[in-house]
């Protein structure tokens, strides 16, 4: 016998609720999704992190018609207990060697949680990477931390992302007072950030639907350039839309594993290389993705 809900019939109201509260509450009822690079790093010093330690869930975040409805449906609580994980995560961070006291003083006061689904909030404050849509990845802690670092940002420094993701990365760029320009080439991905609740906070940060191999070459030229997916070759237009000694922070390679390379760009034009440890990202891909 079907249902009547203000003069309609649903035959199968049943199954309509639980598709519905399947895309705001079970995540872990969603069949898992592959992901294959997560970013953890491959140096020495850091403890290498199995397949199987990643939850076999993947970021239920659902198609842009609901997304409005997600982000005001779901409770957005920085408990005492975060902000406990938290401080224990930044501990962790400088026993691996991250310094920089403003980039821990921002990673101390973003919740990590807000960016991954419910489903990972009692882990979001371990050093790993977690799944989100779209098969990719928010970024490990202490990849953040070290990309971060290495950029040596000053204050309203104008800086360009690659790979939004999350928004994560963004977001600890903003805390720390630049002015941000970040693209993803994912649109769903993308769409995410309109009502995610923190962006008002960070009116510093402007998001680009677009290919990262192009840049953003009317906002061009940037301080610095971070880009956080795996990238084959250094891509010859962000070297362009970079200004004279300003770094560009990338992962470059085309396996599993990457170096993570700082380029400074020198009077001339020419670039200056410095080599840094194994990251693993997920790649850097040319065009969008709608
Ligand atoms: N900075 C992110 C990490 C995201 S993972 C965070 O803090 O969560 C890398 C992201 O790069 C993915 O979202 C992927 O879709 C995006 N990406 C890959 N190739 C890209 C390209 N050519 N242009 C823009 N984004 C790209």
């Amino acid at each position: 016998m079907g249902y009547q809900v203000s003069g309609i019939k649903f035959p199968h109201l049943k199954y309509f609720l639980k598709v519905i509260s399947n895309l705001f509450f079970t995540s872990s009822e969603l069949p898992p999704k592959c992901d294959s690079h997560h970013q953890q790093p491959a140096t020495s010093h850091q403890q290498p992190t199995t397949s199987n330690q990643q939850p076999a869930t993947s970021n239920p975040i659902p198609d842009p018609p609901f997304l409005y409805l997600y982000h005001f449906m779901r409770k957005y609580e920085d408990s005492y207990r975060h902000k406990g994980l938290r401080k224990k995560l930044i501990d962790q961070l400088r026993q691996k060697g991250i310094t920089d006291e403003r980039l821990l003083e921002a990673m101390n006061k973003v919740p990590r949680h807000y960016f991954l689904d419910s489903a990972f909030d009692k882990v979001a404050y371990e050093d790993r990477a977690f799944p989100i849509a779209e098969g990719q990845t928010i970024s490990q802690p202490y990849t953040v931390a070290y990309q971060t670092q290495l950029l040596e940002l000053k204050l309203h420094h104008k800086i360009l992302e690659i790979g939004t993701g999350s928004g994560y990365q963004a977001i600890i760029l903003a805390e720390m007072g630049a002015m941000v320009f970040t693209i993803e080439r994912q649109k769903k991905l993308f769409e995410e950030h309109r009502n995610f609740i923190l962006k008002k906070q960070y009116p510093n940060i402007k998001y680009f639907y677009g290919d990262g191999y192009e840049g953003l070459p009317t906002y061009a030229p940037f301080d610095k350039v971070i880009v956080t997916a795996a990238a084959p070759f250094i891509p010859p237009k962000l070297i362009d839309q970079l200004k004279t000694n300003g770094y560009m922070v990338i992962p470059v390679g085309e396996g599993i594993v990457q170096r993570m390379i700082r380029i400074t760009k020198l009077g001339d034009g020419s670039i200056h290389e410095e080599d840094f440890d194994n990251f693993s990202f997920v790649p850097m891909v040319s065009g969008r993705n709608s």
